[in-house]
């Protein structure tokens, strides 16, 4: 429903529209506007919402408005200077650890309320009561008011911001005023159902219409949350670095780990090497050196061929008279000849002989 003006002034006070009689009807109402100061008729029909309007050519419908609600909440404040400020919850979502936040990161993964609405909120600011000393209006440079600077002494300042029901007007979105701590004002829907009486009582002492717009409070539990998260986000990234260290490392411990196994088989294979070199050393020498062994332990031939350690057969030439073993043997192995017989180079000789 869209929002007629409700208010009027009358004796230099605002009226509400609901504070008219029947017997104030129209034109006796008495009141005038007041932003122009132009005569109001009350409007009460039963099937319109009440309104007041101007008896004439209409001012500017929003100044008109603007001025009147923050005359109405000064009068509240003159007669009444308690105001109650509204608490203030903050509920912070978190932010990626992958990334350094800016404040207007954290800003904007927060959410705040009023009342404490979920196990996550925290408490930035507890509701309460401030007495005022005195209270000014301010305007912007068009004339028009667009704050309310309430005063305790000697030097605290609040402003607030009175925010008129959308369906009324368009009121500009609540912004801090001149860095001082700024609270909101929620005008109700119903306004042309509420007496004078009343929504000055709600505009002073009721904390669920209004909202911190600013506050040094605020700023401080966001440069907290700053700081944690960048505390965590930096965390986060001497993580990654330990994490790429440690792999950096084990690669090179395995690579050094394949290098020295490689070593020491190439290691091995030298030695095994060598040692296949000694034993062909050995054996040769064992292959040059038995036949003068055997020559010189045995003056009365076996009556067997002799084994060496290494499993070779020896058998003695009877025309060279010199031990061989069995692979340089022409003749041997005959039933009686035991150990005796003729070698490869006597038997080519005997072989041309014959
Ligand atoms: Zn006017
Ligand atoms: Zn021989």
């Amino acid at each position: 429903m869209h929002l007629k003006n409700p208010f009027g002034m009358r004796n230099g006070k605002i009226v509400m529209i609901r504070d008219i009689t029947t017997a104030g009807r129209g034109a006796k109402c008495n009141c005038s506007c007041p932003l122009c100061q132009a005569h109001f008729i009350a409007k009460l029909g039963d099937i319109r919402q009440p309104h007041f309007a101007h008896d004439g050519k209409p001012c500017d419908f929003q100044v008109a408005v603007m001025t009147a609600v923050y005359q109405l909440m000064f009068e509240a404040l003159q007669e009444n200077p308690n105001f109650v400020y509204p608490a203030h919850y903050g509920e912070y979502m978190g932010f990626s650890l992958e990334h350094k936040a800016s404040l207007q990161d954290i800003k904007r993964s927060c959410s705040f309320y009023a009342q404490k609405c979920g196990e996550d909120d925290e408490c930035i600011i507890q509701s309460g009561t401030v007495q005022v000393n005195e209270v000014q209006i301010h305007k912007n440079g068009k004339g028009v008011p667009d704050a309310l600077i309430l005063t305790k002494a000697p030097a605290h300042k609040l402003a607030l911001i009175l925010v008129p029901p959308e369906s009324l007007c368009k009121a500009p979105t609540p912004a801090p005023f001149q860095q001082l701590p700024t609270v909101a004002v929620f005008m109700p829907e119903d306004l042309y159902m509420i007496r004078s009486e009343e929504i000055k009582s709600v505009l002073c002492a009721s904390a669920d219409c209004k909202q911190w717009v600013s506050n040094a409070k605020i700023d401080k539990w966001l440069q907290g949350k700053l700081k944690l998260q960048n505390e965590a986000h930096s965390k986060r990234l001497q993580e990654i670095e330990n994490e790429r260290a440690k792999r950096l490392a084990d690669i090179a411990a395995t690579q050094e780990r394949i290098q020295r196994e490689a070593e020491e088989k190439a290691q091995q294979q030298i030695l095994l090497k060598e040692k296949a070199r000694e034993a062909a050393t050995r054996y040769r020498e064992h292959m040059r050196d038995f036949p003068t062994i055997l020559k010189n332990k045995y003056h009365q031939l076996p009556d067997k061929p002799v084994t060496d350690a290494f499993g070779n057969d020896w058998y003695y030439c009877m025309l060279c008279n010199q031990w061989y073993p069995a692979t340089q043997m022409a003749i041997y192995g005959g039933q009686e000849e035991g150990c005796r017989g003729t070698c490869s180079v006597c038997g080519r000789h005997s072989v041309w002989h014959l």
